[in-house]
């Protein structure tokens, strides 16, 4: 199978070049175009004809494609669904702040982690993603977008630590000033809990932003929200992101969706003003989004601002993270995977 021309780095470029007999030059001016969202080789203008044919010999010129594009009526959200090679489905959806725009990528085609609010985990787990299709979500969508990516969120479908490898080759070349050249900082990554690989990226001392899905104060509910909860322990969980923010010197995220009636009482806020007190953090709220077959009702507007303040005047450092695209289902939560006849 041949590799998805996204899939190739500076080096293995430059090492595909010499076994061609080409000078070098020749595969920096491929990555620029690549890096510019310019994958096939008709619009590669630089390049010889000759050099263009063995480009598509040797590599997958269209290893992601397009296949639906939903803009959100309220809010300008878009969400793209991207078909890979081999048919796998994914969803990117793209966000407009006031700084820019922000891309949420998926890591991998469906998710392992079964998480109970979560429309990602019903359709079950594919494969993982190549880093090219983690480049190539960010990549294509500016293209389409016709304006520039901002910031990069890991947080659409799948668990991104569960594809540590892949992760940490799409973060260097995101962050490469030739490849997407992103600020770190302008990049967050967001895992459910896996403590083994957060103590890796802690020893990384990355300065890419780290968040972790909590949405239960206590090891009872969460592990009823996230079987992950079985495997690691919330005190665990909160020692392993103790040492990152202390290794570190970053702030870390927890993300807690809210849902009515089971981790929105004022119980599960103290419980968690108690676990995070004293912690450089920050909580995102997030009104838990709904989907068809889903067992959860979100909070309503009066319980979040209850619970919120709360955190608050229990001197946690928390907001309500707003809400976008969740009349095309691109909300957190909300994302699917799928298989070409799916889509
Ligand atoms: S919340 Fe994240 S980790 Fe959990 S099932 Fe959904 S995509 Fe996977």
């Amino acid at each position: 199978m041949k590799k998805f021309i996204l899939d190739a780095t500076k080096d293995s470029l430059n090492e595909w070049a010499k076994d061609n007999g080409l000078p070098s030059f020749r595969a920096a001016q491929i990555y620029t175009w690549i890096s510019k969202g310019i994958i096939d080789p008709d619009q590669m203008t630089n390049i010889p004809k000759d050099l263009k044919t063995r480009l598509s010999q040797d590599f997958d010129m269209n290893g992601m494609t397009v296949v639906t594009e939903l803009r959100s009526k309220l809010d300008g959200t878009t969400k793209y669904v991207y078909k890979m090679s081999d048919g796998n489905i994914v969803e990117t959806v793209v966000m407009r702040y006031k700084t820019g725009l922000s891309v949420c990528i998926s890591s991998q085609a469906g998710c392992k982690m079964g998480c109970s609010f979560c429309a990602s985990a019903k359709l079950g787990f594919g494969r993982n993603l190549t880093c090219g299709e983690m480049l190539g979500q960010v990549i294509l969508s500016q293209k389409l977008m016709g304006e520039k990516i901002r910031t990069v969120v890991v947080m659409g479908i799948g668990e991104p630590f569960d594809n540590y490898d892949e992760l940490l080759k799409f973060l260097s070349v995101a962050n490469d000033p030739e490849g997407l050249g992103l600020g770190a900082r302008h990049i967050t990554v967001s895992t459910c809990g896996l403590i083994p690989k957060i103590k890796e990226f802690t020893e990384l001392k990355s300065q890419v932003n780290l968040a972790i899905s909590l949405h239960a104060p206590n090891d009872e509910l969460r592990k009823e929200l996230m079987p992950v909860a079985s495997a690691y322990g919330i005190s665990e969980l909160i020692d392993a992101c103790k040492e990152y923010v202390r290794k570190t010197g970053r702030r870390i995220t927890f993300e807690y969706s809210l849902l009515d009636g089971v981790n929105d009482t004022l119980a599960c806020a103290d419980d968690l003003i108690r676990l995070l007190k004293g912690m450089n953090c920050h909580v995102n709220l997030i009104a838990a989004n709904e989907f068809p077959g889903s067992p959860y009702r979100r909070s309503g507007k009066k319980r979040i601002e209850v619970f919120m303040n709360r955190l608050v005047s229990g001197g946690i450092n928390a907001t309500l993270r707003r809400e976008m695209g969740t009349d095309i289902m691109a909300a957190c939560g909300q994302l699917r995977r799928g298989m070409e006849e799916n889509k």
